[in-house]
């Protein structure tokens, strides 16, 4: 037997007779087309003809709601197709369309032959799925077969403990199998709605579902049921209201009765037609993802295999096999991260050779003992791990982390010292012009202790004292003359500069090194990772030391920067005084005020960083200007105040803080966005407005910018009306000192999307790992390391798969190698 195109092409002909008003059959042609579109899709065997059916959306049309000129052109199409199928019938010998009962399509693991069909394909190929309904899917970030497969519920609702109908319990999620007794269609409030009672051999049970009439004529007396949803309680009796519910049959339930997956849903998509088709596509295509993690791996560490990881994770069999599933998904992620990140490393350390350093200079000791301190502990430790590391030939990659003002400047100068020592040039970038100026007069001035100043131009010092020629330490910024900008690059193209300190005016192509061997870069939170490399093609494969003093979580930091070795200062220099930290209601802003006024009359100052705005920098910098001129007129008349914002070009900002710190004025008034991560000792009062809008790091961060002389400092937050997590933020700022234990809780409450701000985060869409899976991340780190061992590159044949994998996730990681 086989499926006759010839009704329909009578119905469709019929239908253009008269007139394409949707007329030619009973019901709708619609519903007309989906009978016939459901029995012969399972028939169509050549690729071609299945592709153009599924375009013509058969199966799932939507005649009615086309207009007249529309529904002309889809009957033509339609009708063209036919003509197609029969042809190409008779051409074979053979019917394109054979009957639908000659193909065994039992239960799961249905083999598709089509060759041109993978699981890289569109979704569209999926029986059932319309270009419209492939569009709602698209704008879930769903486009092709795979990502459907990977398309997981966001949680599962636990329907698999049935319960006789007699121990219902009120209140709570149930599930009971019962039969049907009677349903019909009621009125509920006015709506069409649907009743029925069921029972099993304990009792009966009544259940509603509203607005939903048309269930009343599919469930027919004697029909077994499985309900599961919560239990209410009406007129003393036990009520289902619009429980989920599905017929118990011989097939896998997937609504009711079981752990029921709940999926994310867009405009359109719908709950049980959407679990309907991710168990159709699940069943006949998960089984087609290959495992690509060599199965001695995922023995060794009790792994479900891949394709039953994804059949789990979308629907269960139990608690334990979902947890299963989920730890598979999860160690995917993040051992390809790992993968990703150590192959990143290798084609770092693999590029060039480096440039050993031997650190065995007096010259190191000399600029120790020069100090007016003593290296705390942790900063000896961290500086030993860093000479260790520059003295091997392989370039080092290294994030040193360190709370602010923990002493990481004096560390890093040490290295440069020591670069300069072995007739390398050193750079240290920072992320804006006035903290580069700072670690420029930081770092000069400590050199000066050990050497002497010999020389001294713009933006250029010379010490003797430590080389048998000066020592010349230069500041290359964005806004100095050209002429001079040239005269540096020219000088430090010569080998002239040892070591270079600036922004990213560093890495901009003018700039070439004579013999570069140390990057330093300050604050690499504000660095991309092609920044970084930017710089490490200035040539040479120099030595990398990145700094951070946003402390970041071990788990992130294994996950962002596992390519790079980790190095923490986990102390502050000895007599460092806690900032008293102080959340405001809004009806304090006025005491604040006068507290300010009174530390200024004490010779301090103070910092007030502005509002919050979203939105560009120009609306930002207006915003500001603004609230300083409320602040002079209104708030501080007798006081100056400075301004900073980001629409200030460079000299101008610089000329502000100069301003400040020199004493000169007494307040600055600065945009968030602004790097205040300046030195000012006087400093005693941060005030921080729409404190509630901050991460706590960046809260810490602003907090950290006072507190640097002898008196004691200050920290106010102000927070119109914070939502409860910020005051949950706010209530662990004003407790908690420390960086590290803030950033854990930033990251908890915030994830880490936010942590970092999503744009710079570079991190990974992971979705079934957390990053509080610390033993899996640990795990998954140490199982990368260990194939990296055996096999660096992926070459082996069983890591093909797994090569292919990682390309297809970390398609960058070709640019590394
Ligand atoms: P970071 O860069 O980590 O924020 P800095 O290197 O700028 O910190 O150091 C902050 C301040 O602490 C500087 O004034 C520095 O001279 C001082 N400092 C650094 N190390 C020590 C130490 N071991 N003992 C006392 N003061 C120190
Ligand atoms: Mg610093």
């Amino acid at each position: 037997m086989t499926i006759n195109a010839e009704p329909l092409r009578k119905v469709l002909e019929l239908e253009c007779n008269k007139g394409y008003a949707d007329s030619a059959v009973i019901g709708g042609l619609d519903r007309f087309l989906r009978n016939w579109a459901g029995q012969a899709v399972e028939s169509i065997t050549s690729p071609r003809l299945l592709n153009r059916f599924n375009k013509l959306r058969l199966v799932n049309s939507n005649y009615a709601s086309l207009t007249k000129e529309q529904r002309k052109e889809w009957i033509n199409s339609v009708l063209d197709f036919l003509t197609e199928v029969e042809h190409g019938a008779r051409e074979k010998g053979e019917a394109n369309l054979v009957p639908a009962v000659s193909q065994p399509p039992s239960g799961a693991r249905r083999q598709r032959t089509v060759a041109s069909q993978s699981i890289d394909s569109p979704i569209t190929i999926i029986r059932g799925i319309s270009l419209s309904l492939a569009t709602k899917f698209n704008k879930l970030g769903v486009k092709t077969v795979r990502d459907l497969l990977y398309f997981f519920p966001h949680r599962h609702l636990d329907y698999s403990q049935r319960k006789p109908v007699s121990q219902l319990t009120e209140g709570k999620e149930e599930t009971i199998v019962a039969n049907v007794w009677q349903a019909q269609e009621i009125r509920l409030g006015g709506r069409r709605s649907t009743e029925a009672i069921v029972g099993d051999e304990t009792g009966n049970v009544r259940v509603v579902w509203f607005n939903n009439p048309y269930l009343a004529k599919s469930i027919a007396t004697n029909t077994r049921l499985v309900i599961s949803g919560r239990v209410s309680l009406f007129k003393g009796r036990h009520v289902f209201e619009s429980p989920e519910w599905e017929r118990l049959e011989d097939k896998e339930l997937i609504h009711a009765g079981r752990l029921v997956p709940l999926y994310p849903l867009t405009q359109g998509l719908r709950p049980r037609q959407v679990r309907k088709l991710m168990k159709e596509v699940v069943d006949q295509w998960g089984w087609q993802v290959e495992d690509f993690l060599p199965s001695g791996l995922r023995e060794r560490c009790n792994l479900l295999e891949l394709p039953e990881a994804i059949s789990q994770a979308h629907y269960p069999e139990d608690d334990a096999l979902k947890d299963r599933a989920r730890v598979r998904l999860a160690f995917d992620e993040l051992f390809l991260l790992q993968l990703g990140v150590l192959s990143k490393k290798r084609a770092w350390q693999e590029g060039q050779p480096g440039s050993p350093i031997s650190t065995k200079t007096p010259l190191l000791e000399a600029f120790l003992q020069s100090l007016p301190f003593e290296l705390t502990p942790a900063q000896h430790r961290v500086l030993k791990e860093l000479l260790a590391n520059l003295e091997k030939p392989q370039p080092m990659s290294r994030l040193l982390q360190g709370e602010v003002g923990s002493g990481k400047t004096v560390v890093a100068t040490a290295a440069l010292l020591v670069t300069a020592a072995n007739g390398y040039q050193g750079v240290f970038m920072a992320p804006t012009e006035i903290l580069a100026e700072q670690h420029f007069s930081t770092i000069c001035q400590l050199l000066s202790r050990a050497g002497h100043l010999e020389g001294q131009e713009d933006y250029l010092h010379s010490y003797s004292g430590f080389l048998s020629r000066p020592l010349t330490v230069a500041l290359l910024i964005g806004d100095i003359t050209q002429t001079k900008k040239r005269e540096l690059q020219r000088r430090i193209l010569d080998g002239d500069i040892d070591i270079v300190i600036g922004t990213h005016a560093l890495i901009q192509k003018e700039v070439e090194f004579h013999r570069l061997g140390l990057a330093v870069v300050d604050e690499q939170h504000r660095f991309g990772v092609t920044q970084r490399s930017a710089l490490r093609q200035k040539g040479f494969n120099p030595h990398m030391l990145v700094m951070t003093a946003t402390p970041i979580p071990r788990t992130l930091a294994l996950t962002l920067y596992g390519d790079l070795d980790l190095s923490v200062i986990d102390q502050l220099p000895p007599g460092r005084q806690v900032v008293k930290t102080k959340w405001l209601k809004p009806g304090q802003r006025a005491s604040a005020y006068a507290f300010i006024n009174r530390q200024v009359a004490d010779g301090r100052q103070a910092f007030i960083i502005c509002p919050l705005i979203e939105e560009s920098e120009i609306i930002q910098a207006r915003a500001a200007i603004a609230e300083y001129e409320r602040l002079s007129q209104d708030v501080f008349p007798e006081l100056r105040l400075g301004l900073l914002h980001g629409r200030m070009s460079a000299a101008e900002k610089d000329k502000v803080m100069r301003r400040f710190r020199s004493g000169e004025l007494h307040i600055l008034v600065a945009t968030p966005v602004v790097e205040v991560g300046i030195d000012i000792p006087n400093a005693t009062v941060m005030m921080v407005e729409s404190a509630d809008r901050f991460g706590l790091s960046q809260l810490h961060q602003f907090r950290g910018r006072v507190g640097r002389g002898q008196e004691q400092s200050y920290c106010m937050l102000l927070a119109q009306n914070p939502s409860e997590v910020a005051r949950e933020r706010l209530d662990i700022i004003e407790k908690v000192q420390d960086g590290f234990q803030l950033a854990e809780e930033d990251l908890k409450l915030r994830g880490p999307g936010e942590f970092f701000g999503t744009r710079q985060s570079g991190l990974p869409d992971l979705r079934m790992a957390k990053l509080s899976d610390v033993a899996l991340l640990e795990l998954a780190r140490s199982e990368a390391e260990k194939l990296f061992k055996k096999d660096k590159r992926l070459e082996k044949q069983e890591h093909s798969l797994l090569s292919k994998e990682l390309a297809r996730v970390w398609p960058e990681a070709g640019e590394w190698s």
